[in-house]
């Protein structure tokens, strides 16, 4: 059966790499009615917050990249926080030093590099001095206060595998030196504890960033350990996702400001957009469509079709596909999504007052389809539910502007019904017909002395909604 885990390390803000990750992993096990094991590698004692802990749970929650088993959910091969797993890496420690698929190395990196050095040799890393040390050699190194620390020995050869995104990857081992499994004070290494709990959590499949690729050699060699030991039953299938370009054709990396997750939901990003555009970081539905939910995610993701080569990653194209996403929502269920920033903007208040909710619910369809973002709902809507003393315009009207809005308020202010089609034709009969201007010249003015703003729901319905006092005090307004 299949089973992938999300193990991100808790150390920085949680960034669009990582969620590309998790989602595809997310997709794979879905469409194949497997399981997902959700484990924090926080090892890493100086690097690791709880901040940062607290931020990737905050994220995948609102992303709604669930998980069946794990941190928070518990499940049968917990603990899921690797800070609490001390014993258990221990133990499995101890396995692979009696079957000698490890030994305790006394060298400093200066040795390795000096020995390095006046061998001629190109191959970084260690060079295996320590493999067979006897016994006096041992105790004369302890002697001289050393403590070891645990090198995985690895095996002659190669190391094949068929990755299932780039196909067969070899490594010669020969350039895959013995690699540390801990500190000198005990103090297990990522290279140990990744595979470890990968083995004993009965993960399938990896799937996972190319950066991770150079790794994959050693974390096989010691899966074919922990089998041999019976610590496992198989060695996990991998896969390794492409990298991510930023700018510049550069990686992405976490300083860029467009990496980081928590910035797309205060921006007003919908998860169902950003999913569907981090989906496409390595992925595609078909050759000419973009845009899918989630659910069309899930029934044609194949792992075989992701592509190798390097994504680039589009702010533009992730916002024009989040647009797509706020106009596939009901007028319902995006004022839903649309309240909280609402709320943060200040526009209503927290709980929402009767007649406040009332007025949304007139004046969301006005504005439905011509947001991009949910935090555009704030600006555009604002002039409804801010009191008159408090009504400022953000942008300006000229003189000639203000001329059209003397004509508007005349035309106006003896309406018999204040209605959208009412005001239409007055305003075209007196700004159109009568003035002779261009649309845009007539209503422009008439939007900003009103609404405060440029860019605001089509004119005529607002002024209904705003109503006639409003309205005409507003207009009124702009001409002193
Ligand atoms: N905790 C590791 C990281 O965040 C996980 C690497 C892996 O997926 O194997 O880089």
């Amino acid at each position: 059966s299949v089973r992938v885990r999300f193990c991100p390390s808790p150390t920085g803000s949680p960034h669009v790499g990582l969620a590309r990750t998790a989602l595809f992993n997310w997709a794979f096990a879905r469409h194949h009615g497997g399981s997902i094991v959700f484990r924090m590698e926080d090892t890493d004692k100086e690097r690791s917050t709880q901040e940062s802990y607290d931020a990737i749970l905050d994220v995948w929650r609102w992303l709604g990249l669930t998980w069946d088993e794990g941190i928070e959910v518990g499940g049968p091969h917990g603990p899921y926080k690797q800070s609490e797993r001390t014993e258990i890496y221990r133990d499995v420690l101890a396995r692979l030093a009696a079957s000698s698929f490890t030994y305790d190395c006394f060298c400093t990196t200066d040795e390795v590099t000096a020995r390095r050095k006046a061998a001629g040799s190109k191959v970084q890393g260690y060079d295996g001095f320590c493999r067979d040390l006897s016994a006096e050699q041992r105790s004369a190194f302890e002697g001289e206060g050393r403590r070891p620390v645990v090198r995985f020995r690895m095996p002659e050869g190669s190391i094949t595998w068929t990755d299932l995104v780039r196909g067969d990857v070899t490594f010669e081992t020969e350039f895959v030196p013995d690699f540390a499994l801990c500190r000198a004070n005990g103090d297990p290494l990522y290279t140990l504890v990744n595979p470890v709990d990968d083995a004993l959590m009965e993960i399938s499949h990896v799937l996972r960033g190319e950066d991770l690729l150079s790794s994959t050699p050693r974390q096989i060699a010691l899966h074919g350990a922990l089998v041999e030991l019976g610590v496992s039953s198989a060695v996990p299938e991998f896969g390794h996702l492409p990298y991510v370009m930023g700018e510049g054709n550069k990686k992405l990396s976490k300083r860029d400001p467009e990496a980081h997750l928590l910035a797309y939901r205060d921006q007003g990003f919908l998860p169902e957009g950003l999913l569907n555009y981090l989906a496409l970081l390595g992925w595609a539905i078909a050759a000419d469509r973009d845009v899918f939910t989630l659910a069309e995610m899930v029934e044609s993701f194949e792992i075989r079709d992701v592509n190798p080569n390097p994504a680039r990653f589009d702010l533009k194209k992730a916002e024009a596909i989040n647009a797509d996403h706020m106009r596939m929502l009901s007028v319902e269920e995006l004022t839903h999504r649309v309240l909280p920033h609402l709320k943060a903007a200040g526009v209503v208040g927290d709980p929402v007052h009767d007649s406040d909710a009332q007025l949304l619910e007139l004046a969301m369809p006005l504005v439905a389809e011509r947001m991009n973002k949910l935090t555009e709902a704030a600006p555009m809507l604002g002039f409804l539910f801010v009191d008159e003393a408090d009504f400022t315009r953000h942008d300006e009207i000229d003189d000639a502007g203000r001329e059209v809005v003397r004509a508007a308020h005349e035309a106006l202010a003896g309406l018999a019904t204040w209605s959208t089609a009412a005001i239409e034709e007055a305003l075209r009969s007196a700004l159109i017909e009568g003035l002779g201007l261009k649309p845009r010249l007539a209503f422009g003015p008439v939007r900003i002395a009103a609404t405060g703003r440029k860019v605001s729901p089509p004119l005529f319905e607002s002024l209904e909604l705003l109503g006639r006092e409003r309205s005409l005090a507003r207009l009124a307004g702009a001409l002193s």
